[in-house]
């Protein structure tokens, strides 16, 4: 079909035409499956072997992880509750087995009464929160994007589709916390039925106990959408939610929490449980890929044992890298704070052309980050944000310490400040990464040693 056929398109029509111009170069159907193995390849050998992967949402699994999303259990269909009476399908016995372990493990390493193991995202498990805690037109109250927030809780996700007004938590652009002084005057002109904490740009703790005193005058409550720091809150590396007055708590799995991609929700009050489960099922979620479950509750396991040193380490990296790119002279926010108290490392590289502009120019290297807003940015500058973030989960289940973050920043700032260009830095790069290509902090490979 020529492209002014379909005029209304959101992907990039250029690589659309590519893929239809390579479908047309096949011959046969099976030709055309081998055009999908061949890119999902490339993406293996680039992205898994010769990058450094600084995404903060990113994270590698273990082999384990990895080899149950291929496990004959994703090809079972399981709805429902767990228990033969819940089910609508027969079969389901070991089913529920896995299912329950799952569970039972999340509780244990979250220490909740409660736990939910079937949201595929994040994004989903905050729509559930919203579908079960709030009503259309009640006001929730959430963080703008540029200071960190997210789009299922602004009126342009999840939040909105729910009909939510939504007010924004007045936030510090200096110490990139919430603004407690300013919200105990506003919250109560609002009165939010929930609060939504917990950032996609997150470098230091919410004052969460602070503010579920103040909203619980109205008998509000804070939802803590702790996406990013699932991990860091099971390893004990960053602030307890639940333990601090949080209703509460999602996640993705497949962040810090190094599992496969999916969404975790844990909450302790027996009260939350019935409309909370309600919500997951029957009304947002049937099939929830039992193989992705399994792979969860073995992730989790790990979490268990080595969730306390991989978190450890993934914030001393992010420490040390702010503390390396900053003498570097490439600013890094929160530098009066250390930086961080998460994986994350925020940039303002509105000096060197831009986030959007930065990141491209350190693909071209292999080095993998996002642009990003940050205070000062204002909703037009959406598409080209003065922010860069970077994350050290990946690069420290590889196993590299603080030494290797000086290296990192050292690409960087040859591409930043040192204007080379991105070609001369690339096979430094791809020869820094070759050595660290497995994966640890996992039952198959221990602890990265020496
Ligand atoms: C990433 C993110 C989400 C969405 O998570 P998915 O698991 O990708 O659906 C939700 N909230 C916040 C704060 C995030 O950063």
């Amino acid at each position: 079909m020529n492209p002014a056929d379909n005029p209304i398109e959101v992907h990039d029509p250029t690589i659309l035409a590519q893929a239809r111009a390579i479908l047309d170069a096949c011959s046969t159907a099976q030709e055309m499956q081998e055009a999908v193995l061949k890119a999902v390849k490339r993406n293996e050998t680039w992205r898994g072997q010769q990058c450094i992967n600084l995404l903060a949402p990113e994270a590698p699994t273990s082999p384990i992880v990895r080899s149950l999303l291929a496990s004959e259990v994703g090809i079972r269909a399981a709805e429902g509750h767990i228990g033969a009476m819940n089910r609508w399908f027969v079969g389901t016995k070991y089913i529920d087995e896995i299912e329950a372990l799952c569970i039972e493990l999340l509780k244990r390493l979250f220490r909740t009464r409660y736990a939910d193991h079937r949201l595929m995202g994040s994004m989903l498990g905050n729509l559930a929160v919203y579908t079960a805690l709030t009503e259309p037109g009640d006001v929730i109250m959430s963080v703008a994007q540029p200071f960190g927030g997210h789009s299922s809780n602004r009126p342009d996700g999840p939040a909105g589709v729910r009909g939510l007004k939504v007010v924004d938590v007045p936030m510090d652009p200096v110490e990139l916390t919430v603004d407690l002084d300013l919200f105990r005057r506003m919250a109560p002109l609002v009165r939010p039925k929930l609060v939504a904490l917990g950032l996609s740009m997150t470098l230091f703790p919410l004052p969460v106990r602070e503010m579920a005193e103040i909203v619980a005058e109205w008998g509000g409550r804070i939802f803590f959408d702790g996406a990013h720091q699932l991990g860091l809150i099971a390893g004990g590396q960053f602030q307890d939610p639940i333990r601090e007055g949080a209703a509460v708590l999602t996640g993705s799995a497949g962040k810090t929490f190094s599992g496969p991609q999916s969404g975790v929700m844990v909450w302790d009050d027996p009260e939350l449980t019935q409309p909370l489960a309600h919500a997951i099922f029957p009304v947002l979620v049937a099939t929830h890929q039992v193989n992705r479950v399994a792979a969860l509750a073995a992730a989790t396991a790990e979490m268990l044992a080595f969730g306390r040193a991989l978190m450890a380490q993934i914030v001393r990296n992010a420490k040390a890298l702010g503390a390396a790119l900053h003498r570097r002279g490439i600013p890094v926010l929160g530098a009066h704070r250390g930086y961080t108290e998460t994986q994350q490392v925020i940039a303002d590289v509105r000096a060197f052309g831009g986030g959007l502009e930065v990141a491209r120019r350190l693909e071209r290297a292999n080095l993998i980050a996002n642009k990003n807003l940050i205070p000062g940015d204002t909703p037009a500058d959406w598409d080209r944000p003065g922010g860069l973030r970077m994350g050290t989960i990946e690069v420290t289940r590889l196993g590299m310490r603080e030494r290797e973050m000086e290296q990192i920043a050292d690409f960087i700032a040859r591409i930043l400040v040192a204007r080379e260009a991105p070609e001369q830095v690339l096979e430094d790069v791809i020869a820094f990464r070759e050595p660290y290509q497995t994966v640890y902090y996992c039952f198959e490979h221990g602890l990265p040693g020496g």
